[in-house]
């Protein structure tokens, strides 16, 4: 009767721990949520996130993303620099006088950085070498910031990686 009363005790507590881990991972969800909102509203932006990064925001995958939308040439964008391997087109939010996006027109797997792995060496150095030819050809002489976001601690709304190009006035550092 003791052991029975014991058992029922001991699954008792396992139940609650199950159910403290699902509340915890939730809070970690609406706290990565709210992290992206809060970036983009403190960003000096005045273009609120839209849905479609509200529910990027809220779950980082692999699914196709906005920028498969650009690439397949759907939606609009203002591109400036194209080649069989990468896109580079005007930010719809800039956050500078010269605020262009560079993308992989193949995302094999590259949400973001922090999935990159050997395969990728090559295009994330293509993406980074597209970022100096296209500062260059935006006349960005006396210097430019690159920026690649990841998660959502590091602020990413979109998973479909991409290097932003920053230019046309002072930087601060820190960044925030
Ligand atoms: P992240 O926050 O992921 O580093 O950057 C995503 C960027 O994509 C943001 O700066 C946002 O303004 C930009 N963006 C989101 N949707 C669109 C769109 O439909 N068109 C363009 N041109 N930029 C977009």
């Amino acid at each position: 009767m003791r052991r029975v009363r014991e058992r029922k005790k001991g699954e008792r507590h396992i139940r609650t721990c199950q159910k403290n881990g699902r509340d915890r991972v939730s809070d970690d969800i609406k706290k990565s949520r709210l992290a992206v909102l809060s970036c983009h509203l403190t960003a000096g932006s005045s273009v609120m996130a839209s849905e479609e990064e509200k529910a990027l925001a809220a779950a980082p995958s692999d699914s196709p993303t906005i920028f498969d939308k650009i690439i397949n040439k759907e939606i609009p964008a203002t591109v400036v620099y194209e080649d069989d391997k990468v896109l580079a087109f005007r930010d719809i939010a800039p956050q500078a006088p010269t605020h262009i996006l560079i993308i992989p027109k193949n995302k094999d797997g590259l949400t973001g950085l922090s999935k990159a792995e050997e395969r990728h060496t090559e295009i994330l150095g293509h993406l980074l070498y597209t970022a100096k030819l296209v500062a260059k050809q935006e006349g960005l002489e006396d210097g430019f910031r690159i920026v690649i976001n990841d998660g959502p601690q590091g602020c990413q709304s979109v998973y479909h990686i991409h290097v932003h190009l920053l230019g046309g006035r002072q930087m601060n550092w820190p960044p925030g």
